[in-house]
């Protein structure tokens, strides 16, 4: 039974899916909205007779239509028989049913399928909403509501002409009326709804005395162009109708979207009054329905413009930040990836010292002499760990070196003692040239982590030799305002598959390999005023890198 139910449930709602029927849509609901539309439009109907042409219902001024695409549009077009019950009330008690009963019926069906039609249009076939306010959602209700309105005031002034209420010499009168009145109405009123619906954050966003002077200063300028419209000219010469265009492109620039919407309406109402309230003849008050036409999409699209680019500007903030965030967390990777790199030879040498020491204690507990020195040389290891890390923390912090007068024939020496181990382990003979070289402004801890690496980096490749016995040659020599360093192995050479990326970071053809050691070499010699390079040494294999150093600050090219 539960099942039974549940399938004609599930059919209902199919049913209703494919007829267009909101699936969140219960009768009650359904039957609320309609009650409030249909009072609200025979209000709006009611209120808004003017002009009204030859008791036919057609009226210059007709806000109810904005009210009908309104809920076509957030409702659904499930809807329009409720639309075609409002019109057909309205003629038959509003207007004082002129015509006959088939006419009504007809134009209502009219005006309830072409409001549908439209409401269809801008929807499903432009992607129209009411909630927002960019340009090709302006441009299409702006292009789309006048060309649908006029389809349908053509469709209904036929059918009042096929029942004989309006006679063929009025055809051409009838339409225009019609027309100005639907396409003012929706025109001046939508866009308020929009606005309230979609862009209304940048006015909240605002400070209120900023909106309070933004609006005086607006209203004085639609009141002195008013004054000027309808005391200085004479009211249907219209000469001074383009100062309107000063307050509305002002508050468009200055309040959007919504401030347009709200001012372009606020301006209507002004006019409707004084005219109305003036006794000024249908043809004055179409002229100037036409005018705040022209006012109203000038005022709008500008407004949709103005938004536009706040929302491309905020975008573009957005993404600065995003980016920001982005770089900090790439760099944030990237240092501790250097991190890792600079500190695992440091720990890997304790973790050798200590191994040592320990088989010293076991094997020779009577020669503490050698135990301490194991010990010592893992001490020192970590003291320079320690200086790696703190190095590394003013480099981010500060992003300076530190750089100080520095021996480098002595600091090669001590790197060149450093490999020797690893050297005999991989049988690679070791030979230091060094001849007297002056002092070098440099940051002697980084500079001796980038020869360790070359060094180490050549003891590998000399290790790979098969046909002589490995072989690295370290030459330090002075030059010309500077010194340089040479570090030269009889190794396979650089191979081909890395040649041209040699410096970038993450190069490498080891296994294990970070690839970093030579992109940070090439950083940090570039942060001195130095350079890397290197070179092959024979077709037979065999590379040369060599580091060239200024002597001081002074010497340096590009810092
Ligand atoms: P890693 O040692 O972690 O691979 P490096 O940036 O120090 O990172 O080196 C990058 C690559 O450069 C190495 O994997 C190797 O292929 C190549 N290379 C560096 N030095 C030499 C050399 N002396 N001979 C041949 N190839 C070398």
């Amino acid at each position: 039974m539960g099942d039974v139910i549940r399938r004609s449930g599930s059919r209902i709602a199919a049913l209703r899916r494919r007829s267009g029927w909101p699936s969140e849509l219960t009768l009650a609901h359904y039957a609320l909205i309609s009650c409030i539309f249909t009072v609200t439009y025979l209000g709006l109907e009611w209120l808004t007779r003017v002009h009204e042409l030859e008791a036919l219902g057609i009226t210059l001024w007709n806000p109810a239509k904005a009210l009908s695409l309104g809920l076509l549009l957030i409702k659904g077009v499930a809807y329009a028989p409720v639309l075609f019950l409002a019109t057909l009330l309205v003629d038959l008690f509003i207007y004082g049913a002129a015509k006959g009963l088939p006419s009504t019926v007809a134009t209502s069906a009219v005006v309830a399928l072409g409001y549908a039609g439209l409401a269809i249009t801008l929807t499903r076939g432009l992607g129209f909403t009411m909630k927002r306010t960019d340009l090709r959602n302006v441009i299409g209700l702006l292009v789309t509501v006048p060309a649908g309105t006029f389809v349908i005031a053509s469709f209904y002034c036929i059918l009042l002409v096929l029942f004989g209420d309006l006679p063929v010499k009025q055809y051409w009168e009838a339409v225009p009326h019609l027309w100005v009145g639907d396409t003012v109405g929706i025109v001046i009123i939508l866009p308020v709804a929009m606005a309230v619906f979609g862009s209304m954050r940048h006015l909240l966003d605002t400070k209120p005395w900023v909106l309070l002077i933004d609006a005086a200063a607006f209203l004085a300028g639609v009141l002195i162009a008013l004054w000027l419209i309808f005391s200085v000219e004479e009211a249907n010469d219209y000469h001074f109708f383009y100062l309107l265009f000063l307050p509305v492109s002002w508050i468009a620039m200055r309040a959007g979207f919504a401030g347009t919407a709200a001012g372009v309406c606020l301006i209507h109402l002004l006019l409707l009054a004084y005219i109305s309230w003036g006794g000024y003849p249908a043809s004055t008050f179409m002229s100037y329905q036409l005018l705040v036409l022209a006012l109203a999409f000038n005022g709008l699209l500008l407004g949709a413009v103005v938004d536009e680019r706040r929302r491309s500007d905020e975008l573009l903030r957005e993404q600065h930040v995003e980016v920001a965030r982005m770089t900090r967390h790439a760099t944030a990777g990237a240092m501790g990836v250097s991190l890792a790199h600079q500190i695992s030879q440091p720990l890997t040498n304790v973790a050798m010292y200590l191994h040592v020491g320990r088989q010293l204690l076991a094997a020779k507990p009577e020669e503490p002499a050698r135990i301490s020195d194991s010990l010592e040389k893992a001490t020192t290891q970590l003291r320079q760990a320690k200086e790696i890390l703190e190095r590394l923390r003013d480099f981010v912090s500060r992003g300076t070196l530190r750089p100080a007068p520095t021996d480098l024939g002595a600091l090669t020496r001590k790197v060149v003692a450093l490999a020797g181990d690893d050297a005999r382990a991989h049988g690679v003979s070791v030979r230091l040239e060094a001849a007297s070289v002056p002092p070098v402004t440099v940051d002697a801890l980084q500079l001796e982590q980038i020869l360790i690496n070359v060094i180490n980096n050549a003891i590998d490749a000399a290790a790979e030799a098969n046909r002589a016995p490995g072989s690295v040659t370290i030459r330090v020599a002075s030059m010309d305002k500077g010194v340089r360093i040479e570090v030269e192995d009889n190794g396979p050479g650089v191979s081909e598959a890395v040649a041209q990326h040699l410096f970038d970071p993450f190069v490498t053809t080891k296994q294990g390999g970070m690839g970093l050691g030579l992109s940070l070499s090439r950083e940090l010699i570039t942060a001195h005023g130095g350079t890397i390079n290197w070179e092959h040494i024979s077709s037979d294999g065999g590379a040369r890198f060599t580091i060239e150093l200024p002597s001081g600050p002074e010497d340096a090219h590009g810092t």
